[in-house]
């Protein structure tokens, strides 16, 4: 009977350890022949985790977004090797965001004669960006999941307003994850590109013809989207994040025309930079209608010296009743976006996303658009 009692107990655990996904554990889709993406289902918890897209051509493959950690880089090594014979040639690199890039490296320790592309603004961020500065942002990682923990135990947020249940679970994880999250910060590295571009440039990988799209700022000043025009694949990095989005350091303006113009591409499959895939434009024109209304309210208030602004009525659409959506809204979003569209809307973008001219410089001698 004990026996029993502690096999069926077991059997629990282990049911139940299956069920939980890891902190960093990807899942992979195969969403056109050759073409796999592979993502956290949780989106929501912390750190977030992006996607990657890998393209199997008949010459070689392309990696869009090779991984935040390294033990996400080592996960999509493994799936090439998994897929296919075919050396890796290309590794892009959507925008200069570390969860999009740090932990890459083990696919170019691999495949070291990789072009790593970004868009030019990119190549510079990553060179001057704050991604570097690992000992700097660690110290100041603890003092904040301090903060956290002490919001959790009390209850109350920085904010003065209450936590619910939800949002408490949800944070408590967030703590319970930090461990694991800091010994993947410690691996990480930052890469230098070998390519960069400023405008859209096409690659032909044999069989499947990658776009790397650029229109202009939009999350960054340097978003390269990824397209396959026979697949109808669009992959968009961070110019669409699913269910809330991040607005740091952002031109919503600019944005909101990036954004509607690659919905025109009506593509089959939308990968975005975080989320689930998306089989039609809908997510997308509900971003861009967000960041015009940001966009808008810039406007209006853009002499102001307290500028105030009101989302509370895309809050309610994009968090659908889920308090912990509401609360990463207002935490990824509303609050980030303000100075973003002021400036945007005073033509003082430089400030958005300031970099050290003489790194900058490092990233001119390049090679430009077109194999
Ligand atoms: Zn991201």
């Amino acid at each position: 009977m004990r026996f029993f009692l502690l096999l069926v107990g077991l059997t629990a655990y282990l049911t139940g350890a299956a069920a939980d996904e890891g902190l960093f554990d990807l899942t992979w889709r195969e969403v056109a022949k050759g073409v796999f993406v592979g993502g956290r289902k949780d989106a929501l918890r912390y750190p977030v985790v992006a996607n990657t897209t890998i393209v199997v051509g008949r010459r070689g493959v392309l990696v869009f977004d090779g991984g935040g950690y390294a033990v996400q880089g080592e996960q999509v090594l493994e799936k090439i090797r998994a897929e296919t014979k075919k050396p890796v040639t290309h590794l892009v690199i959507s925008h200069w965001h570390g969860d999009h890039h740090r932990g890459a490296f083990p696919i170019i320790e691999a495949f070291p004669d990789a072009e790593i592309i970004t868009h030019r603004f990119t190549c510079a961020a990553m060179a001057d960006g704050p991604e570097r500065r690992v000992e700097e942002s660690e110290a100041q990682l603890d003092t904040t999941y301090a903060a956290v923990r002490d919001a959790v135990d009390k209850g109350i947020w920085f904010d003065g307003s209450s936590l619910s249940d939800d949002e408490k679970a949800y944070f408590a994880r967030m703590i319970g994850d930090y461990p694991e999250y800091r010994m993947q910060l410690a691996r990480m590295k930052v890469m230098t590109p070998t390519r960069v571009i400023d405008e859209t440039a096409i690659i032909d990988l044999g069989g499947k013809k990658a776009t790397l799209i650029y229109m202009g700022p939009a999350n960054t000043a340097g978003d390269i989207a990824l397209y396959l025009p026979k697949q109808k694949f669009l992959a968009t990095g961070d110019i669409a994040v699913a269910p809330t989005p991040y607005g740091f350091g952002s031109y919503p303006r600019e944005w909101a025309r990036v954004i509607r113009q690659l919905a025109g591409l009506r593509a089959a499959i939308i990968v975005p930079g975080h989320g689930a895939v998306m089989s039609d434009d809908a997510y997308l024109q509900k971003l861009a209608a967000l960041f015009e209304s940001a966009a808008d309210q810039a406007s209006e208030q853009k002499d102001e010296e307290k500028p105030a602004f009101d989302f509370d009525a895309e809050k309610a659409a994009f968090a659908a009743g889920d308090p912990v959506k509401a609360r990463l809204f207002d935490m990824f979003f509303v609050q980030p976006i303000a100075s973003g569209a002021i400036n945007e809307a005073r033509g003082e973008t430089d400030k958005n996303e300031p970099l050290d001219g003489a790194i900058a410089d490092l990233c001119v001698p390049a090679i430009s658009a077109g194999e």
